[in-house]
């Protein structure tokens, strides 16, 4: 059997303590790292000790490549029943007129715009209005199909379906199944935000819970749809609460094996009611970034979404990787490695 020192760098004492060798012990041996062991990553490990972890299991999984996708997005309307503290976007119903409502055939027109042109993927996604249901988007999803059959959907966060379901009178597996009949293909990660009740409670109290997000993605894995899965962090919550609500994603992703990615969202602080609250500085970013590498050793991808940590900040994680378009799914389209990636019209996420 090989030594862990043969198979990956292990810092010496002077540098590492001995509870951070033996979990750097761990993933050089292939072996689950304990929450616990995931909290002190957070609270010890230095941002080049967590990079060299992660980017030794990222290699590991993926070699040198990196994956992007091409995809353009349909925000349906920013008007919103609910109203999460950190939230910057939204509209409530009151307010309306402040905000937008595309008709279905605003969003035809918009999928009309890429025809011809080499996209694979639709991600629709926005805030959850009252007079918008279940049937109009089926009705949307069934339209897009007809005109482009080969346009993966990926649409509508756990919020917005159990707003939608709840409504319609369907439970989870009734309502996703109407909606994959109509045509969706896949999840986004969106909802999630931060899975610990007391803090979910402080930050964005009324929209669906913790179980019902978690029931909502299960059962679209069981319907044969996979999902995505991300985590608001950087606000008010402590270290231990990002490993509790990873650890339940790691342990639905051990049960279903439906998540592709993991997106770590960080939290922005303008134009919204947790303005008070400071920003994450962009080496806690990186440190987010790596521990959720080396915790979740069962979710294949990572996305950086560089909407949210800037697109700066997601190009530093892809030095010289090489590009590989990718569709929805990770299958492979095109390898990139002797293009300019500046030069393309990239509208989505590198991952
Ligand atoms: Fe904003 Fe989404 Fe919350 Fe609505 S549910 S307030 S759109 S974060």
């Amino acid at each position: 059997m090989n030594h862990a020192s043969e198979i990956g760098f292990i810092p010496s004492e002077k540098y590492v303590s001995k509870d951070l060798q033996k979990i750097a012990e761990k993933i050089f041996h292939d072996e689950r790292i304990a929450d616990e062991e995931g909290l002190l990553l957070f609270e010890k490990g230095s941002l080049p000790f967590l990079g060299s972890l992660a980017n030794h299991i990222r290699e590991k999984l993926h070699g040198d490549k990196t994956y992007f996708n091409r995809n353009f997005h349909i925000e349906p309307t920013n008007v919103c029943v609910f109203s999460c503290n950190f939230c910057s976007y939204s509209r409530l119903y009151a307010h309306r007129e402040e905000g937008w409502e595309l008709s279905a055939e605003d969003m035809m027109n918009m999928v009309r715009k890429y025809d011809g042109k080499p996209i694979t993927e639709v991600h629709i996604v926005g805030g959850v209005h009252p007079k918008l249901n279940l049937e109009f988007f089926a009705d949307v999803l069934r339209k897009i199909k007809a005109h482009r059959p080969d346009l993966h959907i990926k649409g509508f966060t756990a919020v917005e379906l159990d707003y939608m379901f709840r409504k319609a009178k369907m439970n989870n597996e009734e309502g996703l199944n109407f909606l994959k009949e109509a045509g969706l293909d896949s999840l986004p990660g969106g909802g999630a935000e931060i899975f610990d009740a007391e803090i979910r409670e402080k930050i964005c109290a009324d929209k669906v819970n913790t179980k019902g997000w978690l029931s909502i993605h299960e059962t679209a894995h069981k319907l044969g749809m996979h999902s995505n899965a991300t985590m608001l962090y950087g606000h008010i919550e402590k270290y231990w609460h990002r490993i509790d609500h990873m650890s339940r994603l790691r342990v639905l992703q051990d049960k279903t094996k439906g998540f592709n990615t993991f997106i770590p969202l960080k939290f922005r602080n303008k134009d919204n009611d947790m303005s008070s609250v400071p920003e994450s500085t962009t080496v806690e970013d990186m440190k987010m970034y790596a521990v959720a590498r080396i915790y979740l050793d069962n979710f294949p991808h990572l996305k950086a979404y560089w909407p949210m940590l800037g697109r700066q900040n997601a190009l530093i994680k892809q030095v010289k990787r090489k590009p590989i378009e990718r569709d929805t799914l990770y299958n492979e389209i095109r390898d990139y490695s002797n293009i300019d990636i500046n030069e393309m019209q990239v509208n989505s996420s590198l991952n």
